[in-house]
């Protein structure tokens, strides 16, 4: 099957061809860890998930590494403003390593909840101050950087073909940039692979260059390189990397290595919110918990977020949520009539099915269309064959088909108007009313039902 590709550094979908056959060989930007992941930020370790599961779905061995950022990203993505972490960790009175610790144990159980296969590889900025040093002084000795009172800048002069991925016109980009005097840089877009360190900076390590830290793109080259090799197959990350961060990764790996590192760039489109930016700034982010808390579940989210092709902006709503859960719960319900049934279904039938499926995925990743397909094919008269082709296809989605259910028997058999209280009570609780909440779950008591919570709304037992 052939596999195509949007490569952002040709602008063009490719054909995938591996740097060794039948094996992929993936690198993604991950987490900053001074804070939770917004669901933004999910939507793209979603891509990065259906990448990898799309890759494996066509027979290559992947393998994936995505790395964990706990130094070195300032508040600007061009170097300047205190490290995120060091601010956080002042902020919550704690150390970076307490901040790190906490929020990257939440990033990976919200990538659990979501069915992110997590990469082989995870590896910390800080355990690879090493290797970053490393890149550093090659740069320096092939005069590819240069050392200022305060720190080591790459001098992006030497690399002529800065600016081959985002093909941003740099003088218009940086127009109105503040050239900071006191870093010496060269040029504006002239930027940090090690910083120098005040005394009083709390993360810093020893270098040949006195105390310091880590600019943040250097982590990416050094780490990829590390785990993945000179050159690998496939960087990904978030759309608003492709100007500065992958920019300098290009400028600094090619410019160390003398080749090209990565053979194909793919990025993911925002996440908006009520069609503008979502932002922590903003204070309009959402968690997966907070998800959870309005009653919607993490398969759900999923749902949601393959229903929109990556490369498309996904307009977050609560109405477009609750219509993702209305829609999941559907085909659930569907599934679940498959799987009862012992009817069979014509093998050709399904393999066209399964054709259009990997016609869908092979096209740039076209999620929402092989969903097309899917819908297309529970309309079919019930069928174990269908749910066991509905299993192939979850393979790429990933939406826990496998665990489709019909709801207790005792929801079912509860009366109408015991289960006309319950709805009122999960409204209730959407709507953060616990007063109203509690008073129903006291009422469908006092008619001999207790209720149970889940992700999904609720279950009614008899007590
Ligand atoms: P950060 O933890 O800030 O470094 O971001 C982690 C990833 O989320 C990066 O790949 C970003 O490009 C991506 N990202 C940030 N904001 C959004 C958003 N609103 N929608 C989708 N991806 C985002
Ligand atoms: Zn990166």
């Amino acid at each position: 099957m052939d596999l195509k590709l949007y490569n952002t550094l040709s602008r063009s979908k490719e054909t995938f061809v591996p740097i060794k056959k039948n094996k992929a060989s993936i690198y993604s930007c991950g987490p900053t860890v001074y804070n939770y992941a917004h669901i933004g930020n999910l939507r793209t370790y979603v891509f990065m998930d259906v990448l990898r599961r799309i890759l494996q779905y066509c027979g290559y061995e992947v393998t994936s590494v995505m790395n964990i950022t706990d130094v070195g990203h300032l508040l600007s993505d061009r170097d300047t403003g205190d490290d995120k972490m060091v601010k956080a960790a002042k902020e919550q009175n704690k150390t970076p390593e307490e901040i790190a610790q906490y929020y990257t144990s939440i990033f990976f159980k919200d990538i659990e909840r979501l069915n992110i296969l997590c990469p082989q590889f995870t590896p910390k900025a800080t355990e690879h101050i090493a290797e970053m040093i490393e890149v550093v002084k090659a740069l320096l000795d092939k005069g590819f950087a240069y050392e200022t009172a305060d720190g080591i800048y790459f001098d992006i002069s030497k690399f002529p073909n800065y600016g081959k991925l985002s093909r941003a016109n740099l003088e218009e980009q940086l127009a109105g940039a503040r050239v900071n005097v006191n870093t010496g840089k060269r040029h504006p877009a002239d930027f940090a692979l090690w910083k120098k360190a005040e005394p009083n900076h709390i993360m810093q390590w020893q270098s040949p260059w006195g105390m310091g830290y880590p600019g943040w793109h250097i982590e990416c080259t050094a780490m990829s390189n590390k785990y993945l090799g000179d050159v690998f197959d496939i960087h990904t990350g978030g759309i608003d990397h492709v100007p500065i961060h992958h920019e300098n990764e290009i400028a600094q790996a090619e410019s160390w290595l003398g080749k090209k590192a990565v053979n194909y760039w793919m990025h993911s489109e925002f996440m908006l919110v009520n069609g503008g930016k979502m932002s922590k700034h903003l204070k309009n982010t959402y968690t997966v918990d907070d998800l959870i808390e309005k009653g919607y579940s993490p398969m759900e989210f999923r749902y949601l977020c393959l229903n929109v092709q990556y490369r498309q902006k996904l307009n977050f709503t609560w109405e477009s949520m609750e219509s993702a859960k209305m829609a999941y719960q559907r085909l659930a319900t569907h599934l679940y009539e498959h799987k009862q049934s012992a009817a069979k279904t014509d093998k050709k039938v399904l393999d066209g099915f399964l054709k259009e499926f990997d016609e869908a995925i092979s096209d740039d990743l076209n999620v929402p269309m092989a969903m097309g397909v899917l819908w297309k094919m529970i309309k079919l008269p019930a069928s174990k064959d269908v749910y066991e082709t509905a299993l192939v296809m979850d393979k790429v989605f990933a939406l826990d088909f496998d665990k489709v259910q019909a709801a207790p028997q005792a929801t079912q058999d509860a009366p109408q108007e015991i289960i006309d209280l319950a709805n009122l009570r999960k409204q209730a609780r959407k709507d953060k009313n616990w007063a109203e909440s509690d008073r129903l779950r006291d009422e469908i008591a006092s008619k001999g039902y207790r209720i149970k919570d889940t992700a999904d709304g609720f279950e009614l037992e008899k007590s």
